[in-house]
Parts: structure tokens; sequence; C-alpha cells
């Protein structure tokens, strides 16, 4: 017997790379081995050196093909075992290396739209539906858009055995939220890449497309994010700590935003439950700051906070790294570990 093992791996495009996948048949029982690829045709390589190597880092049951089937993500190497320039994982690998004493864990908020013909789910041929208002965790065939999809990839999610946290409709007609987490840095950027992975995937075969765009639609309509949420122990056990991470976030807060995902100025304009992406705030409850403390956070004097900067389209490995790197390290010199 054999079993089918499903690929998966981030390519090179630019600013904003996207996902590929190609299937190995593997004997029953077999670890999946290291693989390649024509990197020539995911702008990762040039025609005459093409050659790019699949390194499996983490696989999960496959969900769409049940049985023994796996999904396995990789990251991308040159020929000689050297991390391919487009992999952001070896470098999040080395700082949560660093800092795990620090046992930092992430939950991401991924918002994405629906599209159909076009324009998003729910949008009329030719013009606008009413404005935003009762979309957000709304229920009824006038306010919400693409639930079967939604319910499918939460259900392939959980049977796959990923951490996700919970769903809910959005503030926009079509646009939708997943969490994952939380987790380990490592844990939650795999496991949301696979996550996006198979939204993509399940909404295929409703002839739906899911898109990160992190302003899919322009003008008084909200953009999509994906808000992270982070803790190290010391901040699950303290205030003291929650408001260095804070701090910290702010002397970093440009170097972070170039971070946060392509066109990230055209989501964070200070409207639409955003901070500007030129400055940088933080507030108890404050949905209109760069980084949340939510209440109840404030009330424990405990827990984490919530980054609201990351875009939808951005690159976990890299939205983690850089927290764990700024946050950490400023705990560190503290001395609040
Ligand atoms: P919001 O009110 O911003 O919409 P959500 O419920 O969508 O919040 O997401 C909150 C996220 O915070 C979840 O992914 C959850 O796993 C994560 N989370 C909860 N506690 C912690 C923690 N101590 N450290 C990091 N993330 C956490
Ligand atoms: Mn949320
Ligand atoms: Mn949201
Ligand atoms: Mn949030």
């Amino acid at each position: 017997m054999s079993y089918k093992a499903e690929y998966i791996w981030i390519d090179g495009t630019e600013p904003t790379a996207r996902l590929r996948s190609k299937t190995r048949i593997l004997a029953d029982g077999a670890e999946p081995p290291v693989w390649g690829f024509d990197g020539s045709s995911t702008n990762q390589a040039l025609g005459h050196t093409s050659d790019c190597v699949l390194n499996p880092v983490f696989t999960c049951p496959d969900p769409i093909r049940g049985g023994d089937h796996r999904l396995v993500l990789c990251e991308v190497l040159l020929p000689d075992g050297s991390p391919h320039p487009s992999n952001t994982r070896s470098e999040l690998s080395a700082v949560s290396e660093r800092f795990e004493d620090q046992e930092p864990i992430f939950g991401i908020e991924q918002e994405y739209t629906f599209f159909k013909d076009g324009r998003p789910l729910g949008f009329p041929s030719g013009g606008f539906p009413a404005p935003q208002g009762f979309y957000y965790c709304g229920v009824g065939a006038d306010e919400v858009y693409g639930r079967e999809v939604v319910e499918t990839h939460l259900d392939a999610c959980l049977n796959a055995g990923l951490a996700i946290s919970g769903i809910n409709a959005e503030v926009m007609p079509g646009q939708w939220e997943f969490q994952v987490g939380p987790v380990s840095p490592l844990a939650a950027s795999d496991q949301l890449w696979v996550a996006r992975w198979l939204l993509y995937r399940v909404a295929e075969d409703f002839g739906i497309s899911a898109t990160l765009d992190p302003k899919p639609v322009k003008g008084d309509w909200n953009g999509a994010g994906a808000h992270t949420n982070f803790s190290t122990r010391a901040m699950r056990e303290g205030y003291d700590a929650i408001i260095t991470a804070c701090d910290a976030l702010g002397e970093r807060a440009q170097e972070h935003i170039k971070g946060y995902g392509a066109e990230i100025e055209h989501r964070l304009t200070g409207m639409h439950e955003t901070a500007p992406w030129s400055e940088y705030s933080y507030g108890v409850s404050d949905r209109g700051a760069s980084v949340r403390i939510p209440w109840q956070v404030a009330a424990d004097k405990k827990g984490y906070i919530e980054d609201r900067r990351p875009n939808a389209n951005c690159d976990p490995y890299v939205v983690t790294r850089l927290m764990v790197d700024t946050c950490c390290a400023a705990l560190e010199k503290a001395g609040q570990v």
C-alpha cells in the first residue's frame, strides 16, 4: 500500500509570496523524504540552475484526501543545504531557539475575503451592498456569505490537527476570520501557512477564491488584518512585563511595519479600527491603537498583548520573529524573564 503526500511550500513571489504544492506517492509508513522542484517557475531560481530543495518541517493528516494521506509543509533550501533567500522560517527558527526559555506563544487572527466573479462574495454585480454594520458576527442569508465554505474549512483544519481556536464573520460581506493558537512561534506560523493552503483548497471546490489582500475594496470598507496575540511566561505572570513588551515594540515600530505585509499603508490609515502606520501607540481595550492590551489582561494584571498592525497578507515567520526578537530581548535586558 502507499499514501499521497502533498508537499506544500512558500514560493519567491514578491512582494507577497504564494503557496505551491505537488503530490508524491510514498510507501506505507515511509517518512516524507527531502524532495526538489523547478525554482525557475516559482521566482526562486534562474533557468540554468533551477533545482531547489524541499525540506519537510511539519506534517499532518490530509483532511481533503482523508485516509492515510498527509500534508507535508516544507522549507526551501539551496542544493548545498543552506536556506534559500526566500526561506524566512530558518531565521525564525534561530531566534525562537535563542529565546525559548521565555516560552513565547502566539495566537494569530487570520482575516480573509472570498471572491467570486471578480467581486467579494455578497457584493451585487455593478454596485455595493448595504454599508457595514450588520455583517460582523452576523446570521442570515442577507448578512452572511460563504458560511458553507467556512465550516468546511474549519472541519478540515480540525481534522488536520491544527490548533484552530475559533472563527467569525467579519465587518465586510464575504470577509471572515479564523484564529490559530496560542502555540509556539514556529507552530503558529507553520500551522497558519497550512490553514491558508487548506482555505484556498477548500474554497476551490466551491468555485470561490479566498484572498489575503489587506484592502480588497477601497473606500469605506474594512481592510483585512492578522492581529497577532503574543505572550511570554513573564507576561502571563505579571503586568510589568506586559508594559515592557509594549514599550519595546514602540522603539522598533518602523522596522516592524516594514515586515508586517505589503501595502500596509493602505490598511493602517487610522480609520476602520486601525492606528496610522506612521504612529505607534498602545492602550487598554483600544482598537484604535497599534497594540491593544485586552481589558481582561489589565484587570488581571497579566496575560498577553495584541499587535493589531500585521496585514492579512503578512508572512507569520517574519511577524513572529520580529515580535520575539524585540520583546524577548527587551524583557531579558530588563531582567523580567
Ligand atoms: P479579538 O477580540 O481581537 O477578535 P480573538 O478571539 O479573535 O480576539 O483572538 C484572540 C487570540 O488570542 C486567539 O488566537 C487566542 O488563541 C490568543 N491568545 C489567548 N491567550 C493568549 C496568550 N496568553 N498568549 C498569546 N495569545 C493568546
Ligand atoms: Mn478576532
Ligand atoms: Mn477580526
Ligand atoms: Mn483582534
